[in-house]
Parts: C-alpha cells; sequence; structure tokens
C-alpha cells in the first residue's frame, strides 16, 4: 500500500468533520472579490456550496461577500508567497472541516507585445509562474488529502483551474501570460490522470471576458466583435454558468473547456 494510500486510510479514520457547518459542500474559489471569481464563488453559494472567498488584498469586498453568503468565509492571501498558499488550505480547513471543491481561479497578466522579447524579463516570467503556475500547485498539494477525504465514489471531489484560450493558441497579452496558461492546462490534464477517480480535475479556458483585468484590452475586444462567432466577449456568469455544470458533473475529467464565442473557429 503507498504511503498516500495509508495516510488516506489513516485520515478517513480520524474523519473530523463529515459534513461541512451547514450540512453543505464546501467550496473554495481563489481571486473571489471580483470578474470571473467572484461569480463562480457567487454561483456555487446560490447553488448547493458553503463557499470560502479569498483574495489578495480587497477585504472588504470579500468580507461583504461572505456575509451575504451564510455559512460563507473570506481569507486573505497573497498566492505570490508560498507561506500564505499553504496557510490558506490550513485556515479553510479548519473553519469549515473539510473541502469538496477547489476552484484556483486566481491569476495576473501582463500585456507585452510578442515580437519585444527583451520587455519579457525573467522578473516577469518568474512573478507570471508564481501566481499561475506554481499558486495553483501548491493549493492542489495541500489540498489533496482533503479532497480525497471528501469524495464519494458517487460524487468525486473536484479541482476546476482557469487557464485561458492564450495557453492553447498562439495568443494572448503576452507570451510570457500565455506560457503560465499552456502550462496550467498540461497540469490539468496530468493531475487528472494522477488523482482519479477520488478527485475530478478540469479546466475552463476564457477567451475575452469582461472584468477588471480586460478593462484595458481594447485590441481584443475590437477582435472579439469583429471576428468571434458570437460577436462579444463573455460575461464573468457565463463563465460561471460553465464552472457550475463542470463541478455538477460527476465523470467529466482532464478536460480543457475553451470559452471563447467561437473565436478559435476562425
Ligand atoms: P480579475 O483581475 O478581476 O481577478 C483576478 C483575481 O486574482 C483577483 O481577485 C485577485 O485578487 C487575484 N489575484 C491576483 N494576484 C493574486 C495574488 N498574488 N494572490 C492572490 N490572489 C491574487 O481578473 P479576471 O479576469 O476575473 O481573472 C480571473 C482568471 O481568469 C485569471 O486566472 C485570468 O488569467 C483568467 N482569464 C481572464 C480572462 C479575461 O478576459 N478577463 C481571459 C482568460 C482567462
Amino acid at each position: 500500500m503507498s504511503v498516500i494510500v495509508s495516510r488516506i486510510r489513516e485520515n478517513e479514520k480520524n474523519r473530523i468533520v463529515t459534513e461541512g457547518k451547514n450540512g453543505e459542500r464546501v467550496a473554495l474559489v481563489t481571486g473571489s472579490t471580483s470578474g470571473i471569481g467572484m461569480a463562480i464563488a457567487r454561483r456555487l453559494a446560490e447553488e448547493e456550496f458553503t463557499v470560502a472567498f479569498h483574495s489578495k488584498s480587497s477585504v472588504v469586498v470579500g468580507q461583504s461577500l461572505a456575509e451575504a453568503h451564510p455559512g460563507s468565509s473570506y481569507f486573505q492571501a497573497d498566492l505570490s508567497d508560498q507561506t500564505q498558499s499553504r496557510n490558506l488550505i490550513s485556515e479553510v480547513l479548519s473553519r469549515h472541516g473539510r473541502l469538496d471543491v477547489l476552484v484556483n481561479n486566481a491569476g495576473i497578466s501582463t500585456t507585452i507585445p510578442h515580437a519585444s522579447l527583451k520587455e519579457a524579463s525573467p522578473e516577469i516570467w518568474r512573478s507570471l509562474y508564481e501566481v499561475n503556475v506554481i499558486a495553483p500547485w501548491t493549493l492542489i498539494a495541500e489540498a489533496e488529502i482533503a479532497l480525497r477525504q471528501s469524495s464519494r465514489s458517487e460524487r468525486p471531489s473536484c479541482i476546476l483551474n482557469i487557464s485561458s484560450h492564450a495557453g492553447i493558441r498562439p495568443k494572448g497579452a503576452s507570451i510570457p501570460y500565455s506560457a503560465t496558461k499552456a502550462a496550467l492546462n498540461h497540469m490539468t490534464k496530468l493531475l487528472a490522470l494522477s488523482l482519479a477517480p477520488q478527485i475530478r480535475v478540469n479546466a475552463i479556458a476564457p477567451g475575452l471576458v469582461d472584468t477588471p483585468m480586460s478593462k484595458d484590452w481594447t485590441a481584443a475586444r475590437k477582435l472579439w466583435e469583429e471576428r468571434s462567432p458570437m460577436g462579444r466577449g463573455a460575461q464573468p456568469e457565463e463563465v460561471a454558468q460553465i464552472a457550475s455544470m463542470v463541478v455538477a458533473n460527476h465523470y467529466l475529467t482532464g478536460e480543457i473547456i475553451i470559452s471563447d464565442g467561437g473565436l478559435n473557429l476562425t
């Protein structure tokens, strides 16, 4: 028996809490005080989930979101800091006693023309990798045991990574940003294999979404209006609806779901 399996069995015996404090399943959504993350967290809270909201700095917004959804909570953590990333999972578990769904939504972007190679400095590469790739990895690694504990054969636990269409096609705000999202997509598939069947792992790869991150992306907005079959970018709630479907389905794993209004067809 592997070390991990014996640890899980030991933990099964010592399970602290069998249901969330409201008898509900618990979802942590990183970066959930704005944009796509907030829409996903609200949607899950309106469904059956006790939600742990999180952000790097918007404490007042996070606390008011948690207050608006009974049983929910808010945690502040800078995910570019490994210690804070690890603490985030332990704080969520000590507050709620379990974790069923982890949505790795928090991310950063930098706009650099693709031909300006020297502008994409090693510092920029490292900071993007830290938040967009290493932080999701750390959170998943820290949450693995809890996710396995809450998993049932008829209802596996769920990890959902928010990547980008730029991680699939040679597009995006900058080459380093796109490369981080390609890494996240590949990590999604690799983990889907190694964490199954207790934990499903999927990603949504949005195109343009109307959020604070994309507010200055005028060229992208024009591109979506002129070239995408749907003629516009997405609203965060439309991505949240896909997230809700991915969480609700108990069979889907290893999928990267492109949500770009059909731009990839043109
Ligand atoms: P946003 O700026 O509204 O949200 C980003 C969130 O990430 C914020 O809540 C912020 O607190 C959090 N965050 C950033 N750095 C952090 C750090 N160091 N520690 C902790 N949290 C941190 O933008 P959004 O558009 O909602 O982005 C959400 C996700 O969607 C990101 O991963 C982004 O790459 C991805 N995405 C967005 C678009 C788009 O067009 N908006 C397209 C494709 C993918």
